[in-house]
């Protein structure tokens, strides 16, 4: 493997990779190689890649062959560049060791600043800048960093709750500011520096039995590695869980030469956003610390200052921006702001420093943002014909269309709700839940289907599952670039950060808002578009009318190839699933009627018709029946204008229906003529072992052909009474959990009985209407072709043919599920997302093997995962015709389709 070339070199106007190379060297790496072959000023370093990352774990956790070499000598360039040497005692170079994984993990892994500083080079480095403050700061930093970094979490130790070392050097650090009055780290004195990293390195020492290395070169190793080490820590691994990115993809290493931003007044490091990532609005948005490093920033120990007055808000309007206090600085930075997003066709994330009044470029990536702005600047940078309509549509993840999608508070409520608090707005949209104080009460309330807002002095990355489970997250300190804005913009979660009233007593269980006390479990709604706090519960409602959502779906179908539809069961539902764009149903569940609102009357006609014991009781029940299914199938085909609507056959086991109530058994048996005890033998005799497998779908329709008969009629009816009165109508029958042709036959015997019975009725040559099957059973896949000779159509019922495939209920798949993913067994729910490996198998073979006997067989899917959006470029991609799925979620299928074929291959 010595072959291998590990280490890329950028910097000084020239780079060894570039933008294109994520996989190899990681998105920062990839990046800071682009910046700096663009000639922006970039502080030269090199990248160890991934594959290195790889190979150090295959190597036991040795750096493989070839790697010590390449890095010298990559060094030895950056040396160069710079006119510095490395642990050298004139004139010291320092580095630092950034982490770097091929998609952004904000704050999970490690980077190590200052390398480099010793007893051997701090005199020249002090000698050199004249500047013994600045010195002991970074010295301060680095033993603080470092002993977290690489002495603590990369050696796998696990303190004990509060006694991190990096809490311990925290809370001395803390204790002297408090014991001298100090307001800000800015407020320490060389003095005050020097003592306090003689006692960090002595705690340091108590604690984890190990000096603090005093080499540069041991330093350079140490943080290298913990990088390398950080990539299996415990919070990266949680954090790539949640976001699926896989485990052997690794993380590169950037060994960068250190620019400060704390070397005094004329220095200073920011964090910006070439667009607002919260709305999308076109305006240069950011903070920036005076006289501080990176890390200040985002850390939330100090209210980071406005970057211009685009940028000012509640919590930073009286600090200095630096487009006022800095103004050519500013304009130096708006010009690499203009200048990144005409390179990369894209809103960016950057991090900058400033030494001594030179501008340096640490860090540029496509920025997180929240599903409002990425559909505002896709149409924005589509009108400034910064990006075609392809990109536009690109732009939109199916996530995000679908938070735009979400639920706000409602504003009428909202008004008139007293605000309790204020913060900065860092995701958005609505949510009203119980107070959390921590990560793990908010992960069991989850678990219990509860809705939660956890509430944190500021959050960090070992909260993220929490956070992932709560609906809302409330904190009292931080920025819109703290960890807890980050992530939740990144996850479009609803977020209030830096609500500077309220105050957090974790231990005590308690929030306190001026005289106001709330405590775990009390209810609160926050509102993270505007960043309001309210006591209590105030209503929520969906919010889709983004005056450019529709233009935006509008591109979208330009390029979608497949088709889509809803599964409604009302003409409610139709009427919404029309309005999200919906081109059909392609479900329509019969037994429906028979559930909730105004179901009284069906059902009762219903458990008469299923208690029945002669064809005789039966029709007459079904008679009773008939009026109502007549009705709903006329709504709804009415509801859907000329649109198709799939109606599918009665399906579930009839025992399901039989009433369990004494009255209402007892008014059967009145209506039945029979006596009570009978009403209870009768439902005996429908009692079965298995009923999923039981007597449901076609098989009733073959045991009962009137039950089948009496649907097909109020179908027919309807439609030949809309064609009647001039609506155009398509009705399409579909008969359910069939495994053989001959089961379709048997149907379409009656369903052309009752064809030509209908016509006859209403003086009409002849009924249209399509008749298909669901594909729900494995041996309908496997006898594809045989069914497909019977029918005009098929509708893969996902749900059943998942159960059915793999032999999981389910009604229960709940109880193992987790164990199943927790062990890598399995790598999703094969209820949400197709699985592609097996069921889809089956899918795609019946697809082919239909259509080898008809060429133009119209095939759609119907089970749940129709919506989501992995499977719904499955669909496209063996060619389905359309996909249905639920009204709400008819948007992203469309989105989701469009792009399948826009990166089809
Ligand atoms: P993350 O991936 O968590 O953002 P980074 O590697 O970007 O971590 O480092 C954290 C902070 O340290 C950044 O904000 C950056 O400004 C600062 N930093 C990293 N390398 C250097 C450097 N060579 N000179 C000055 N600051 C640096
Ligand atoms: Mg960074
Ligand atoms: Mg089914």
């Amino acid at each position: 493997m010595a072959g291998k070339k590990y280490v890329y070199s950028f910097g000084g106007g020239a780079s060894e990779g570039n933008g294109s190379m994520k996989e190899l060297l990681g998105g920062k790496g990839a990046n800071l190689a682009e910046m700096a072959s663009l000639g922006l000023p970039v502080p030269p370093g090199f990248t160890i890649t991934t594959e290195c990352c790889v190979d150090y774990f295959k190597n036991g956790s040795r750096l493989p062959d070839g790697v010590e070499k390449q890095m010298l000598a990559a060094l030895a360039k950056v040396e160069k560049t710079m006119g510095m040497k490395f642990d050298d005692a004139k004139n010291p170079l320092l580095v630092s060791c950034r982490s770097g994984a091929r998609s952004s993990m904000p704050g999970m892994m490690e980077t190590v600043l200052n390398v480099g500083l010793s007893s051997k080079t701090i005199p020249g480095l002090i000698a050199k800048t004249g500047n013994e403050r600045f010195v002991y700061d970074a010295y301060r930093r680095l033993i603080m960093m470092y002993s977290d970094v690489v002495m603590e979490k990369a050696e796998g130790i696990e303190p004990a709750e509060g006694q991190a070392i990096r809490k311990q050097l925290d809370n001395i650090l803390d204790e002297l500011k408090e014991k001298k009055g100090y307001a800000s780290d800015t407020d320490l004195t060389v003095e005050d520096l020097k003592k306090l990293c003689e006692t960090f390195k002595k705690q340091i020492k108590k604690t984890l039995k190990r000096e603090f290395p005093d080499d540069a070169m041991a330093q350079l190793r140490g943080g290298i590695g913990a990088v390398l080490k950080s990539w299996n820590g415990k919070k990266a691994v949680s954090y790539r869980r949640i976001e699926g990115i896989p485990d052997d993809w690794g993380t590169a290493v950037n060994v960068q030469s250190m620019v400060f931003g704390n070397m005094g007044d004329t220095s200073a490091t920011g964090v910006a956003f070439t667009r607002d990532p919260a709305t999308g609005d076109n305006k240069f948005y950011g903070e920036w610390l005076i006289n501080a490093q990176g890390e200040d920033v985002v850390a939330g120990t100090r209210t980071p200052n406005p970057l211009n007055n685009d940028t000012r808000n509640e919590q930073n309007k009286h600090l200095e921006s630096m487009e006022d206090l800095y103004p050519e600085l500013y304009k130096q930075l708006f010009d690499i702001r203009n200048k990144l997003e005409a390179h990369y066709h894209d809103m960016l994330d950057i991090e900058f420093t400033i030494q001594e009044g030179k501008l340096f470029m640490l860090q540029c990536r496509v920025g997180k943002r929240t599903g409002t702005a990425a559909l505002n600047m896709a149409m924005d940078m589509l009108s400034e014909k910064m990006i075609d309509e392809k990109t536009a549509v690109l732009r939109v993840s199916p996530a995000q269309l679908d938070e735009l999608l979400h639920p706000i508070l409602d504003p009428a409520a909202e008004k008139k709700a007293e605000v309790i608090a204020k913060g900065l707005p860092a995701g958005p949209g609505g949510a009203v839940g119980r107070i959390v104080f921590n990560s793990v009460d908010a992960v069991k309330a989850a678990a219990k289907g509860e809705a939660v807002i956890m509430a944190r002095e500021e959050t960090n990355p070992e909260d993220v599952e929490g956070m992932r489970a709560a609906a809302g997250i409330l904190t009292a300190r931080g920025g819109m670039t703290s960890h807890a804005a980050l992530v939740c913009r990144g996850w479009g979660k609803c977020c209030i950060v830096g609500a500077g009233a309220i105050h957090i007593n974790e231990s005590a269980g308690t929030m306190k808002i001026g005289s106001k006390v709330f405590r775990a479990g009390d209810t609160i709604s926050i509102n993270g578009t505007r960043g309001y706090v309210y006591a209590g519960a105030i209503a929520m409602v969906d919010s889709s009318e983004n005056p450019r959502f529709q233009h935006f779906m509008k591109l979208v179908d330009k390029f979608r190839k497949l088709g889509v539809r809803a599964n409604a069961d009302t003409p409610a539902d139709a009427e919404v699933a029309r309005n999200f764009g919906a081109e059909g149903i392609g479900l329509f569940r019969t037994e429906h009627m028979f559930y909730g609102k105004n179901s009284e009357k069906p059902l009762f006609f219903l458990r008469k018709m299923i208690l029945s014991n002669t064809t005789e009781e039966r029709t007459a029940a079904l008679k009773e029946l008939y009026p109502y299914v007549k009705k709903d199938v006329k709504n709804t085909l009415t509801a859907m204008k000329n649109l198709p609507v799939t109606f599918r056959l009665l399906d579930p086991p009839l025992h399901e229906f039989v009433p369990n109530e004494k009255a209402k058994r007892q008014e059967l048996a009145d209506a039945l003529g029979i006596k009570l005890s009978d009403v209870a033998k009768r439902a005996e005799a429908l009692h079965e072992t298995n009923p999923m497998m039981g007597h449901r779908g076609v098989r009733l329709g073959i045991t009962f052909p009137e039950v089948s008969r009496m649907q097909m009629k109020a179908i027919l009816e309807a439609a030949a009474e809309l064609e009647r009165d001039g609506i155009a109508c398509k009705p399409e029958i579909m008969i359910p959990v069939t495994c053989d042709a001959n089961e379709i036959k048997f149907q379409k015997r009656l369903l052309a009985e009752v064809a030509a019975e209908v016509a006859k009725k209403f003086k009409v040559a002849k009924i249209d209407y399509l008749v298909g099957t669901m594909i729900e059973i494995p041996r309908a896949c496997l006898m594809a072709d045989e069914m497909a000779k019977e029918a005009d159509f098929f509708s893969f019922g996902t749900n059943d043919l998942t159960q059915m495939t793999f032999g999981f209920s389910r009604d229960d798949i709940g109880g193992f599920l987790n164990d199943y993913l927790d062990e890598k067994i399995l790598s999703a729910d094969p209820f949400q997302t197709i699985d592609q490996s097996g069921v889809g198998k089956l899918i795609d073979y019946a697809v082919k093997a239909g259509r080898s006997v008809k060429p133009k067989l119209k095939v759609g899917i119907c089970g749940e995962q129709g919506g989501e959006a992995r499977s719904v470029a499955f669909c496209h991609k063996v060619g389905l015709n359309y996909v249905s799925c639920s009204p709400f979620r008819v948007p992203i299928a469309r989105l989701a389709a469009a792009q399948a074929a826009l990166t089809e291959k």
